[in-house]
């Protein structure tokens, strides 16, 4: 049988995925994937396929990845996500289909505790609280037994604990093959796990900076692959131009410091010259730092470079890098770890010069200020060629979804985007049924986004909805500072309304916490920014209304974005159809998938921009939409949310 139909039998109505699964429905949208995706892995095709929420693509492309026989690299947008595939997704999927198929994930080096540094930790005994001095016996005891020296299974140690930094290993300070433990690395094992399984689950973020950027112990990853799957593909123009660029921080050079300090204290205590080079590095990151005023700001280099004390701070850490570096070389020979601190010193120094100087035109060069360190970034203008080049390597499928890939079905903002321009491309819509389970709502009367009067007036608005929806909403904002505004406006308004309904806003507590809370409550009115516009599945009442302040169009002053705009407009394009307005409609279509996550789930999309409406554009952006039904009226809202607490369907 080929391959496209033992898919075939495993979707239909006896198959084994309904003997196995007595809740699982064949959907014609699903199967038709499933085919897709069994075609491109026989021919070795790329393709891009966008499939509405709904559409079950997990197993869409599970099921011809378990049953193709090569190995299989699926890759998430998280953590999360790929701890819910691994364990329970891909455990369901193998069984139905009773392939005897190896299955392994494989995280990050951070999130395996490491032998070499836990030791060096512990006699140390140099800790940034009590509780992690408390928390080393532990990890001492966590490493002794377990299997997979994975954190997640400690759940002991918090997983925001300051120790588990001094526990890991980065790239930058893991002495490899020249380590004591090497044999019994949990990191190592991982990898050997991860190149012997048929099916390996990583992360985009790991893909990226380890399976492609080929770290030690999974540089045969890739090339031993068949096919390559990306869930939650839209994320990755992002995560690539992280990982295609060049960083460094000023953190990086602080930890230097303190490695070296560590192995002057305990390998090389007769070098005084290695003790005395490490404060200088340190006062002049931290002096760095104070050239920038504002934590959390973003700009262009030139706008850096134009600030007072740029020059001379940045020639600081130069000389005292140069400095640290040089004494360590002299004492290279004497352990594996000052060895390392070496490398990693003439690593950092040519890159804070290559920083400087700029020579690549096709990055750029930008700042980002954090509360206790500077990062310095060169980020390629577009990832396709540098990807475009993995792609054309070796013959192999590669295989892209999301339920937000492309435009009204156009997947050219995204192919150009990956350098996926001979990809195949598909597009399911979603199985549910929009215009009746759904109301998408455009108030009217409202100012200019970019007025002063525009966040108040939002507030003004959302307030009869969310009378009319019993709470029961999420509010999305674009911005933070519109976040805070919006949540203290409807805080004020509950009150004088006497309505109680919890009012929650993100940041108050970590993203799960809130979201229990939310769910527990069950009339709870939400108002986030960014972190709660994809990744959420909320279903049921507890959902019932999602409004979004502002269509998301990228923050102009983002300097990335304003050199791409630049660079599009100097080749004749228009930057503005080409780039933003797609990242818009991307990010909205996002953000409104939060509404409808099964067939039972009804409720109102309110989107406040009268942009939608208003400009030419706008209706790309609301055809792009899944097909609700549309008012500008009020009382339709109101009218539709007495059905639904009537208990009848819209
Ligand atoms: S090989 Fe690296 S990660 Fe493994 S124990 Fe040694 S230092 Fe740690």
């Amino acid at each position: 049988m080929s391959l496209q139909q033992q898919v075939s039998s495993a979707f239909s109505e006896n198959g084994c995925l309904a003997q196995a699964m007595p809740a699982f429905r064949s959907r014609p949208q699903q199967q038709e994937m499933a085919q897709a995706i069994a075609e491109a892995i026989e021919q070795q095709q790329q393709l891009v396929a966008e499939a509405g929420t709904g559409t079950g693509k997990t197993y869409a492309y599970l099921v011809p990845a378990l049953l193709s026989g090569g190995k299989v690299i699926i890759s998430t947008g998280t953590k999360t996500l790929q701890d819910q595939l691994y364990q329970r997704d891909l455990p369901a999927v193998r069984e139905a289909l009773k392939v005897p198929v190896s299955v392994a994930m494989l995280k990050g080096r951070a999130n395996y505790i490491c032998h070499y540094h836990l030791q060096r930790a512990s006699q140390e005994g140099r800790f940034q609280s009590r509780e992690d001095a408390q928390y080393i016996p532990i990890l001492q005891s966590f490493a002794e037994h377990s299997q997979s020296g994975d954190k997640a299974e400690l759940v002991e140690v918090p997983e925001q604990a300051t120790v588990w930094q001094q526990v890991t290993s980065t790239r930058d300070n893991c002495v490899g093959q020249d380590c004591q433990y090497y044999k019994q690395c949990f990191v190592m094992e991982a990898r050997k796990q991860a190149l012997a399984a048929d099916v390996v689950v990583v992360n985009h973020h790991l893909f990226f900076a380890d399976v492609m950027l080929r770290d030690e112990g999974v540089a045969e990853l890739l090339p031993s692959a068949n096919t390559v799957v990306f869930d939650e593909a839209h994320q990755l123009p992002e995560v690539a131009g992280l990982f295609f660029g060049e960083d460094i921080s000023t953190s990086q050079l602080m930890d230097l410091g303190r490695d070296s300090q560590m192995a002057y204290l305990s390998i090389a205590k007769d070098c005084v010259a290695l003790s005395e080079a490490v404060p200088p590095l340190e006062k002049a990151c931290r002096d760095f730092r104070l050239v920038f005023q504002f934590e959390g700001s973003r700009m262009p280099v030139q706008k850096a470079q134009s600030l007072k004390n740029f020059d001379d701070a940045y020639q600081r850490m130069l000389e005292t890098l140069s400095t640290l570096t040089a004494v360590l070389e002299t004492q290279a020979g004497r352990d594996p770890l000052l060895e390392k601190c070496w490398q990693r010193g003439e690593g950092l120094l040519a890159l804070l010069e290559a920083w400087l100087k700029g020579n690549q035109a096709n990055l750029v060069r930008w700042v980002e200020v954090f509360s206790q360190s500077v990062q310095l970034h060169a980020t390629p203008l577009s990832v396709a060629d540098g990807f475009g080049k993995q792609l054309n390597a070796q013959p192999r499928a590669w295989i892209f979804t999301s339920a937000t890939l492309a435009v009204k079905s156009d997947f050219s903002h995204y192919q150009g985007q990956m350098g996926l321009l001979a990809a195949q491309t598909k597009h399911w819509q979603s199985p549910f049924d929009y215009s009746q389970q759904a109301l998408l709502y455009v108030p009217s009367g409202m100012p200019e986004p970019n007025s002063s009067a525009y966040t108040a007036a939002v507030a003004s608005v959302s307030l009869p909805i969310l009378q009319a929806s019993r709470g029961r909403a999420f509010v999305l904002c674009t911005s933070l500072k519109a976040m805070r505004e919006v949540h203290a406006l409807l805080k004020q308004a509950f009150e004088e309304h006497g309505l109680e309904y919890p009012l929650l806003m993100q940041g108050e507590s970590n993203r799960t916490e809130l979201l229990d809370r939310f769910r527990a409550h069950g009339n709870a009115v939400l108002v986030g920014s960014q972190s709660f516009w994809e990744g959420v599945d909320v279903r049921g009442e507890a959902l019932s209304c999602v409004i979004i302040d502002k269509l998301p169009f990228a923050p102009p002053d983002d300097p990335v974005l304003a050199a791409r705009i630049d660079k599009m407009n100097a080749e004749g394009k228009n930057a503005f159809m080409e780039y933003q307005l797609p990242y818009a409609v991307i990010t909205l279509k996002q953000g409104a998938g939060r509404l409808i996550r099964d067939e039972q789930d009804v409720g109102v999309l309110m989107i406040c921009d009268p942009r939608l409406v208003d400009k030419p554009y706008g209706r790309r952006i609301w055809q792009s939409l899944p097909p609700f039904r549309r008012t500008r009226v009020q009382q339709e809202v109101e009218d539709f949310f007495a059905l639904i607490n009537a208990g009848d369907q819209p």
